[in-house]
Parts: structure tokens; sequence; C-alpha cells
């Protein structure tokens, strides 16, 4: 167990019913991903781009795995709010900073549910002219999709369950968390 468990004063993790993925499971994980991806981009310089603001402790943990040259990049889009549920729109809160045409891009993911933002951003970068794209998702709800998706590179693949930590939030709270779990039902309700 965590050593954050036994850290006294006010805490996060009595919002917490469960911990479904502890932070040497997924660093484990994510250091298997890492290895997976120098060796699919050996001899490239792929353009790393995190989706934020869920993918940004998945992106710092990623690209120290990584052992070929990168450069890195950040964009932001809406799609939840607040709320548990995709509205389906998606929009570009944040734009990259630097050019894509001809490059060589992964885009890193927290979580894909719907589908819904992964692809019209797949669409945009394919517009710009990007040399291919291939996504990396931290964890997968393959039940929940409405559009036809799938991450070139998987951590999870976990069940429709809405989760936190480790990036996620739930209205913004949460993501300070090292490990990936559930709520307490009454956290919804409050
Ligand atoms: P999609 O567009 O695939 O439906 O959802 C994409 C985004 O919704 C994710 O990148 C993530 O930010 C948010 N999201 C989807 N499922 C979850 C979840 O279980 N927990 C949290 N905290 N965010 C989620
Ligand atoms: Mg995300
Ligand atoms: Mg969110």
């Amino acid at each position: 167990a965590s050593s954050y468990f036994t850290l006294g004063g006010p805490s996060l993790l009595q919002d917490i019913q469960e911990v479904l993925y502890s932070e040497e499971t997924i660093q484990n994980k994510i250091k298997e991903l890492g290895e997976t991806l120098s060796r699919e981009y050996e001899g490239r310089n792929p353009l790393v781009i995190c989706v934020l603001k869920g993918a940004f402790i998945f992106m710092a943990d990623l690209v120290k795995r990584i052992t070929v040259p990168i450069e890195l990049d950040f964009m932001a889009v809406s799609s939840y709010g607040a709320a548990t549920k995709s509205s389906g729109v998606v929009k570009i809160i944040k734009d990259l900073d630097v050019p894509v045409q001809g490059r060589d891009i992964i885009i890193v993911e927290d979580i894909i549910d719907s589908g819904l933002t992964l692809s019209y951003l797949i669409d945009v970068l394919e517009r710009r002219n990007a040399l291919s794209i291939s996504v990396v998702a931290l964890f997968d709800k393959p039940a929940r999709r409405t559009v036809e998706l799938e991450p070139d590179y998987r951590g999870f693949e976990i069940p429709d369950a809405f989760v936190v930590g480790y990036g996620l939030d739930y209205a913004e709270k949460y993501r300070n968390l090292p490990f990936v779990g559930i709520l307490k039902p009454e956290i919804y309700t409050k």
C-alpha cells in the first residue's frame, strides 16, 4: 500500500470508495508503453501532444520512459464540463504552439470513453497534414464508444465506471491522487 494513505490531516482519501489501479501498477504499465513507443519510433523525432488537463501526469511519466528524441506540446479541449457524461461538443480551448505538418504525432490521452474528443482531434490534425498520427491512452472504456476509434497503444481496458485520480477529475478535483479509483456514490449527489 502507498505511504500516501498514512499521511495525516484532512484528506481527499475519505471520498474514495476503492483504488482500482495503484501507483505501482500504473508506473509498471507506463514503463512498458515507453519501451514499446521507443522501439516503434526509433530513428524518428515524434511530436508528443498532451491532451489537457486529464493527461498531464500520464504525459510527464510517459515521456521519461521514451528514449528517442521527442518534442512536446499541449492542447486543451472541452467536452465534459463538470458532468460525468459527454455533451458531444468538442471545443479547442488551447491550440498547439507548433505546426504539425509533416510530423509524426503521438497523441497522449488519459482515457477514451465515447471517443468523440479523440476523433475530433485526429480530424483536426489530419487536416493540418500530419505525416502520421497515433494515439496512446492510459485507460480505455470500449463499451462506451459512440464513434469507431481504437487507440494504437493502450494501458488498461476498464469497465464502464467513472474513475478519478492520476490526472482525472470530478468537477476539477481529485487530479492529484497518485492512483486511480472510484468515488463514493454520495460525492455525486452533494
Ligand atoms: P470521450 O470524448 O472519449 O467521451 O471522453 C474524453 C474525455 O472525457 C477524457 O479524455 C476524460 O478527460 C473524460 N473522461 C472520460 N471518462 C472519464 C472517467 O471515467 N473519469 C474522468 N474523470 N474523466 C473521464
Ligand atoms: Mg482527456
Ligand atoms: Mg474532466
